[in-house]
């Protein structure tokens, strides 16, 4: 009976969500410059509905595109005969979701039952919410909530500040989820705030930046987006605000004042990349931005996305490097080799712009402008092989690894206040 009960649950969840079935995720290896154009005109060929993990930019770097079913004959026979190198990283996307969401029903379940919270698993909005309160009503003296206000649809969007005292310390920003559907980088944000409260105290390096310094972690910084990647479509990467005419959302991490409408952000309303109607026209941006700017003190701004593995500094709109880049690419590199030594996960290290592609209107572009020096921008595991759809099971081992670097930056900043 109580399989039946679950199975039905499971299938009504399913069913209101998009579904994936028979899409493929294909890896393709441009060689040229001309293959690139190429890929490039696909991303304005709208019946062929693709999603692009990865855009095509550079030849040193691979092109992941979702194909729907129905389209994915047609994409390969194109590139057949452009011949352009693919191959099948995802052959079935409905197939590894399934996977996915069946596991994260059984660990609901299983939390519900002893009532704790399991960090290897990937959790619903509300779940996460309720685990920042308890969070902060367990350790009351060092961890506190701060509204920074609502979304488009209403929400809440909670900041988890980790303060010993003090009126106003220089402080740590870190936020994750700004792209919904990116759901490592979320659970990597539950299980920092775990660490740093479980662990002021005992680990001498947490404890000491905290009791000169805050920490700021955003762990929804999208939380319209991934609610509905829980409800409707896990490939959703938006915000959910309307603009102008069917299509709904803005990428908000092309939304920011920094290069606004520049390259590398689409001014089609339909597309997953689109910047927006004007600078901050998201009011999950603005909110960022007028707290940043209220609290003044902020000395290092990190933006936490997946996947690539890529440590990335200032700028996305501009291939021009910012003043400050071989300090922040000299630091980034430490941190990068600080992750390594944990599981042996390779990050590369550069400047958006160079190491990804242009990208215009990305909020570490805008702190760094702002005056914050040390501003970063994380890509998380993998490469690609499951890409926005990491097994749970590498949540926690992601986390760890992240962390090094993050402390790697957090004492660094410590080290050299301006
Ligand atoms: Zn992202």
């Amino acid at each position: 009976m109580r399989g039946f009960v679950f199975l039905s649950v499971f299938l009504v969840a399913v069913y209101s969500q998009k579904l994936f079935i028979g899409d493929q995720v294909l890896r393709i290896k441009a060689e040229n410059a001309e293959q690139i154009s190429i890929l490039q005109s696909l991303e304005t060929q709208e019946h062929l509905q693709l999603d692009f993990w990865l855009h095509p930019a550079n030849p040193e770097l691979p092109v992941d595109i979702r194909v729907p079913f129905s389209n994915v004959q047609a994409v390969k026979v194109l590139l057949e005969s452009n011949n352009i190198q693919y191959s099948v990283l995802i052959d079935d996307v409905q197939a590894v979701l399934d996977e996915e969401q069946q596991e994260l029903e059984v660990n609901q379940g299983r939390e519900r039952i002893t009532k704790s919270f399991n960090f290897a698993a990937y959790h619903k909005l509300e779940t996460i919410y309720e685990w920042m309160d308890t969070l902060v009503a367990q350790y009351p003296n060092l961890v506190s909530k701060v509204n920074i206000g609502s979304t488009y649809e209403g929400r809440p969007m909670y900041v988890l500040k980790f303060s010993t005292g003090g009126n106003n310390r220089p402080a740590i920003w870190i936020d994750t989820g700004i792209h919904s559907r990116e759901w490592v980088t979320q659970a990597t944000g539950v299980w920092t705030a775990n660490k740093i409260a479980t662990e002021y105290g005992s680990d001498s390096s947490i404890t000491t930046l905290l009791n000169s310094m805050d920490v700021f972690l955003l762990i929804l910084a999208n939380p319209d987006g991934y609610a509905f990647t829980h409800s409707n479509d896990r490939m959703w990467r938006k915000t959910r605000s309307k603009t102008s005419g069917s299509c709904i959302g803005v990428d908000p991490n092309r939304n920011w004042d920094a290069g606004f409408s520049g390259p590398g952000a689409s001014n089609y309303p339909c597309s997953d990349s689109y910047h927006g109607p004007f600078a901050e026209s998201e009011v999950e941006v603005k909110n960022i931005v007028n707290f940043i700017k209220q609290h003044g003190q902020i000395k290092s701004f990190i933006s936490v996305h997946s996947y690539s593995q890529l440590l990335m500094v200032p700028y996305g709109y501009t291939c021009n490097k910012p003043a400050d880049y071989q300090e922040l690419e000299n630091v980034g590199k430490s941190a990068a080799s600080a992750l390594k030594s944990l599981y042996g996960t390779s990050y590369q290290v550069g400047n958006i712009c160079d190491i990804i592609y242009p990208a215009s209107g990305g909020s570490i572009d805008w702190s760094y402008n702002y005056g914050i020096k040390y501003s970063f921008a994380f890509e998380l595991r993998d490469t690609g092989r499951y890409g926005f759809i990491l097994p749970a099971n590498q949540i926690i081992p992601t986390a760890q690894e992240t962390w090094l670097a993050l402390m790697h930056i957090m004492q660094y900043v410590q080290a050299h206040p301006y």
